[in-house]
């Protein structure tokens, strides 16, 4: 394969609104060169080994020389690398993605553009401001007022004439400079206008005033770069039509803490909700099938049931089942038992439905039903984690003959919670979630003997009484438990509390 640079737009700030494509790209590349507006969770993307390399971008603060950077992309593609060079909003819109592109094909290097949402649009859409509005504007303008020279690249007679609405990128410290430009040029003071600062990312902030005043008000509320302004008619509209800022978790920070899902994304919730949310999972799976899975695998028409209790399972148990160059035909014969609806839903993913699901999602559920069915006659295989909980893998063997593998292990794994701790240790977490007494132990392990100071201003947010007396147990009170133990319930609870 030859090397290949793909000049990506990773959207203005939600990793919601990066592309398909976007996507694909980072999911398949060897190397990554970003800038400061690229999302770390984009990052998160790219395969395990692709080398990540910071390129800067911030005012006066450039990491990697524009040239340098060109030559960087070429040499790697050279090297028959993929790729990708992400940049923030769209690579076209004042990215100097075409400079990047101008380089490469006079270096004879492959490369294409995958297109982004750029912020000049998505901007002022978050801060509730249609960029276009029948009867208000019929065309939008988008400006810099930064330039390499010095110079001021805006004609601004022509910009105060405009019928449409006026879009300003990278003017933060010129904003002064673009209310009297526009006024002096004839616009009315009464305009509306408004800045919005890192939008469509939990911490956007908004400030909406008549042009004359527009400045001031923004110095007053000391929005933070990255910020467009956005002035024009549409911009009346901005307060009637915001849904993103009114969300109920808007300006809430939560730490989560590693999920058992039971098919519900609390994270997720929490995120439509408004929130910032920091995950913390210090634990990490590691697959470590050996060689009693390939003895099993050669067995498997003589299995009467296929038994498992996690996710992890169904899917490292396949992977390893199509490395070993066997297909879903070998899974014909045994009864597929899945321990509840979230490993059922991994089954199903694979192309798997199956056959039996307890009433009750515990692996003593599961026993309970299968204990009336299985007899001397069957085989059972049950693939399984290390180390697990219950007594499933003690009861099986009683019935019939029972081969447990190990498929893998988990670890605990403090290398990439930065941010998630961050946010505990300088106290901005407004909730902290746990869904289980050993992810109460494994967070109070990440955050060191000094946790409870760290915990004073955060609500703690427990799924139940189990999770709640292993909290108690190490001297934390939780603010918020679920009745009904469950995730969903969770989120009900944190929205009314902070509505209250
Ligand atoms: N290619 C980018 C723009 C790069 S210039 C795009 O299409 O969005 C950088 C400027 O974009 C910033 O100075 C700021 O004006 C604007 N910008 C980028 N992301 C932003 C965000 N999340 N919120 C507000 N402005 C943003």
């Amino acid at each position: 394969m030859s090397g290949l640079v793909s000049i990506v737009g990773a959207g203005p700030g939600d990793p919601g609104l990066l592309t398909l494509r976007a996507a694909d790209r980072l999911r398949r590349c060897d190397c990554v060169v970003y800038d400061h507006l690229a999302s770390p969770r984009l990052l998160a993307l790219t395969p395990a080994g692709c080398e990540q390399i910071y390129a800067g971008k911030e005012a006066g603060n450039h990491a990697l020389p524009q040239e340098a950077l060109n030559a960087l992309l070429a040499q790697k593609a050279k090297e028959g690398k993929r790729v990708v060079r992400l940049k923030g909003g769209d690579p076209y819109v004042f990215g100097r993605g075409g400079e990047e592109a101008l380089y490469l094909k006079g270096a004879g290097v492959p490369f294409e553009v995958v297109p982004g949402v750029t912020s000049a649009v998505a901007g002022p859409c978050c801060a509730g401001i249609p960029i276009t509005h029948r009867g208000l504007a019929t065309s939008f303008h988008v400006y810099t007022t930064a330039s390499r020279t010095g110079e001021d690249p805006v004609d601004w007679a022509a910009a105060a004439r405009q019928e449409g609405t006026l879009v300003f990128l990278m003017g933060l410290s010129r904003l002064e400079n673009t209310c009297r430009k526009l006024l002096e040029n004839g616009l009315s003071p009464d305009t509306p206008a408004a800045v919005v600062s890192r939008a469509t990312t939990p911490l956007q902030r908004t400030v909406r005033a008549p042009l004359g005043e527009l400045a001031a008000a923004v110095r007053a509320a000391e929005l933070p770069p990255p910020a467009i302004t956005v002035v024009g008619q549409v911009a009346s509209l901005g307060g009637a039509l915001d849904c993103f800022e009114e969300r109920p978790l808007f300006r809430r920070t939560v730490v989560t803490t590693r999920q058992k899902t039971h098919g519900f994304d609390l994270s997720a919730a929490l995120e439509e909700a408004g929130a910032r949310v920091e995950r913390l999972d210090a634990i990490r799976i590691r697959p470590c099938p050996g060689e009693d899975l390939q003895r099993a695998f050669a067995r498997l028409g003589e299995y009467s049931y296929l038994i498992f209790t996690s996710q992890n399972a169904v899917r490292i148990f396949l992977e390893e089942l199509r490395r070993s160059g066997r297909d879903l035909r070998a899974l014909a014969g045994p009864c597929l038992c899945a321990v509840g609806p979230a490993t059922a839903a991994a089954l199903a993913r694979e192309g798997l439905a199956a056959d039996l699901t307890p009433p009750r999602h515990t692996s003593t559920g599961l026993w309970e039903v299968l204990e009336g069915r299985l007899g001397p006659g069957d085989r059972v295989l049950y693939p399984r984690a290390k180390a697990v909980r219950g007594k499933l893998g003690e009861w099986l063997p009683t019935r019939c003959p029972t081969d447990q593998v190990v498929l893998y292990e988990t670890l605990e794994d403090a290398r990439d919670l930065g941010d998630a701790l961050i946010a505990l240790w300088g106290g901005e977490a407004d909730y902290l979630t746990f869904t289980s007494p050993s992810a109460v132990e494994s967070t109070l392990r990440a955050l060191g003997p000094d946790f409870a100071r760290c915990l004073a201003g955060t609500k703690i947010v427990s799924i139940g009484p189990v999770t709640s007396g292993c909290l108690r147990a190490h001297g934390l009170e939780p603010a918020l438990e679920s009745g009904r133990c469950t995730a969903e319930e969770m989120a009900q609870l944190i929205v009314e509390d902070s509505r209250a």
